[in-house]
């Protein structure tokens, strides 16, 4: 509490954070030269073999999909993962590799140029690739969270100084949602360790940053920051035990929510200590100077710490502020 009584900037990852994390697997795009041996329904199966692995939230929208489809994930074994840049698994013998362009090197200009086009359409896309081939691009399209632009606001209104956003996924999208949530500044691109060094730049210049986050991808910077903040229901398990708070229910608006209450706890522990010291200090100088009797300073003392206690119980009180305005509630 003392720790969000004093945070001047706040970090906020994307995905799953800033966004529902519910992803949509919004288009297969086989690329030209696999087109004639691979069918949309068959790259899917393979996909959802290997991501039925994985806990990312790309991997549950490819799930999803098949699952709509009614496609069964073709069997899988010796998944791999690597936070910021995809997974791999053995599929009938060869090796599947789903990820960024990171991940999936040396991919062909073809295969680069299906990224961009998707990607410019604001989603994230990802390749696929087969043994030593690339067959397709994965695209898939978030859903802002509809108090997310909210949330941002008030965390501004409470005087914290600089809202920033950070993610893995690719500048396109990053732009456009952090033009939807109006945070000050955001970084794309990152892989976990590069979240890590931007909380630890931002540390130096602001002293107390909290980092909001979900993923594993996010937990070196949650244990970076001064104040680490989890998503309760869409947090996986490392996000939730590096993080010092935990948000339930996933509402963003607890955010400000803390802040506000940790401020308040502050405010008021700090008012009370002073006036605890300062009817402590009056009745020593008027035992001297007026001769106080010891009824009088006994009930002194004693009102005084009945008042500290009235004055800390008002807390119970503290109520979030609802939302105000209406927040844009969705995004490619
Ligand atoms: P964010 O910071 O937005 O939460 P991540 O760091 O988890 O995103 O992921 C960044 C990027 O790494 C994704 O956009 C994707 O390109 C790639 N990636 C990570 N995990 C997977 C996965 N399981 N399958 C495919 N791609 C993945
Ligand atoms: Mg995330």
């Amino acid at each position: 509490m003392e720790e969000a009584a004093t945070i001047r900037a706040v970090a906020i990852d994307k995905t799953g954070t800033l966004t529902t994390g519910q992803l949509r697997l919004a288009r297969v795009q086989i690329l030209a030269h696999a087109s004639e041996q691979w069918t949309t329904d068959q790259v899917l199966a393979l996909a959802a073999g290997v991501h039925e692995f994985s806990e990312h939230p790309l991997a549950q929208a490819t799930l999803r999909a098949a699952r709509a489809q009614q496609i069964r994930p073709l069997s899988a074994t010796d998944f791999h993962s690597v936070p910021g840049r995809g997974v791999r698994a053995t599929v009938a013998g060869s090796e599947v590799q789903i990820g960024n362009s990171r991940y999936i090197e040396n991919a062909d200009a073809g295969a680069l140029q299906a990224v961009d086009q998707l990607e410019q359409s604001g989603h994230t896309a990802v390749l696929l690739k087969h043994g030593s081939d690339i067959l397709a691009v994965l695209a898939y399209a978030d859903t802002l969270r509809p108090t997310a632009a909210a949330a941002v606001r008030q965390l501004r209104q409470l005087g914290v100084e600089r809202v920033i956003m950070l993610t893995g996924d690719n500048e396109h999208v990053a732009r456009s949602i952090a033009q939807q949530t109006g945070v000050d500044e955001y970084h794309a691109g990152l892989l976990p360790t590069d979240k890590m060094r931007t909380l630890q730049q931002l540390k130096r210049q602001y002293v107390k940053v909290a980092m909001v986050g979900d993923g594993v991808n996010d937990a070196p910077a949650l244990a970076a920051s001064s104040l680490g903040i989890a998503m309760g229901g869409a947090g996986t398990d490392v996000a939730l035990e590096t993080a010092d708070v935990v948000l339930m229910a996933d509402d963003l608006l607890n955010l400000p929510y803390v802040i506000a209450l940790g401020r308040s706890a502050r405010r008021t522990l700090l008012v009370n200590l002073g006036f605890a010291l300062a009817m402590i200090a009056a009745m020593v100088a008027s035992i001297f100077s007026l001769d106080l009797k010891l009824p009088y300073a006994v009930v002194g003392h004693e009102g005084g710490s009945v008042l500290v206690v009235l004055n800390g119980l008002r807390l119970l009180g503290f109520r979030p502020k609802p939302a105000t305005g209406s927040a844009p509630s969705s995004n490619k």
